[in-house]
């Protein structure tokens, strides 16, 4: 080996360490410290820090809250499931149990019956996704860590917990996914008011089907399917956790995974399969849709967080979604990948997310739209 090979190979060595090397941050968090282990995923001129922690959770610190940084020689590496498990058990409530399958932890404080079916459902959800996308030529990783999911025994102490997360929306969501810690959140719907007269518990996985299937719960299950999406399309590198997804690519795509096929116990049929309730949103929606409507859907996120107009995006969103990768998937592939590579916590200007979707989908938008809407209309 000559001495420049070897050179090369140490400065390497160096680079690579330099990477994976443990960092220790302190910030201060409303008047207490903070202290994190982790490596940094970003770091922003202004001395700003994204720091991903053991348990993959991210956290965003402010060159005002940083009071130290420092490094060992450590590499960095995530807990295993058995650290993560024993970890995530000393946060939660006490009473929470663990239902461990291939890709997941479900901690439960319900009945481990339910717990087992949301297991089976999530790794299914899983395993149609990525045959999905690998299909249609699209390389996807299998996740760095289990993908954590918490189920609450009833919506009061789900309500609770989700609380300090989702300040007052907790109480009108049955689910959620938080890009900061990774993981879903969600309550035992068989408990669910209107859907049952007692207040039994299950005890058995086609009892729950059954509840489950009665066309009063299906928006419930879509939901925390749709949550799961989420999870696992940042965790397979479909997307990335705190770059600049629009919302209309990461909520349209939930949306485009969430109808529950509850009947099958291995494959899931309905991936793809058009969204009654969506596609009767969207009907409504198109009575009075301004002709520039893609271009306010593409172009921020505003639409997703007025009350008064989210449903008619994500209506569109997930239709916009159904067209592209019905009649244009190497364009739609390429948008995809060209967001996942976006720097972490830069957020695009209204020009620039524009200037993208044209990249991936040419510059013609009345044609596009045009032809988007003749595919809505021949849809059943
Ligand atoms: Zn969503």
């Amino acid at each position: 080996m000559n001495f420049k090979a070897v050179l090369v190979w140490l400065l390497f060595a160096a680079a690579s360490k330099a990477v994976c090397a443990l960092e220790h941050v302190t910030f201060e968090q409303d008047g207490k410290p903070v202290r994190l282990s982790g490596k940094i995923l970003a770091e922003a001129q202004d001395g700003g820090l994204l720091v991903q922690d053991r348990e993959g959770v991210l956290s965003a610190v402010q060159p005002a809250q940083l009071v130290s940084r420092t490094q060992d020689d450590t590499p960095f590496r995530f807990l295993s499931a058995e650290e993560l498990q024993a970890r995530l058990l000393e946060q939660l409530p006490a009473g929470f149990r663990v239902h461990a399958t291939v890709h997941y932890l479900i901690f439960y404080n319900t009945s481990p019956v339910y717990a087992k079916w949301c297991g089976a459902l999530y790794e299914r959800l899983l395993q149609a996704f990525y045959n999905y996308w690998e299909r249609r030529g699209l390389e996807l990783q299998e996740p760095e860590l289990p993908l954590v999911a918490l189920i609450f025994a009833d919506s009061a102490s789900y309500e609770g917990y989700a609380r300090t997360e989702l300040g007052d929306a907790a109480a009108s969501v049955v689910g959620f996914y938080s890009l900061r810690t990774n993981r879903v959140t969600m309550y035992d719907l068989t408990g669910t008011k209107g859907l049952q007269g007692t207040a039994r518990r299950f005890t058995s996985t086609a009892q729950i089907n059954g509840l489950l299937m009665q066309p009063g719960a299906e928006r419930l299950v879509a939901t925390i399917i749709h949550e799961a999406t989420h999870q696992i399309a940042y965790n397979c590198a479909l997307h990335t956790r705190y770059a600049d997804i629009p919302l209309w690519v990461s909520e349209g795509l939930a949306v485009f995974f969430e109808t529950p096929d509850l009947r099958s116990s291995q494959g899931w049929r309905n991936i793809g399969g058009v969204s009654a309730s969506r596609l009767a949103q969207f009907r409504r929606y198109l009575l009075a849709r301004p002709s520039d409507s893609v271009l306010s859907l593409v172009q921020d996120d505003t639409r997703f967080r007025q009350a008064g107009t989210a449903l008619d995006a994500y209506a569109e969103a997930w239709a916009l979604q159904h067209f592209l990768i019905t009649t244009r998937l190497p364009d739609y592939v390429r948008y995809l990948q060209k967001l996942k590579e976006k720097p972490l916590l830069i957020y695009d200007t209204p020009a620039q997310r524009l200037a993208d979707f044209r990249w991936a989908f040419g510059d013609d938008l009345a044609a596009l739209d045009a032809d988007f809407l003749r595919y809505v209309g021949s849809l059943r």
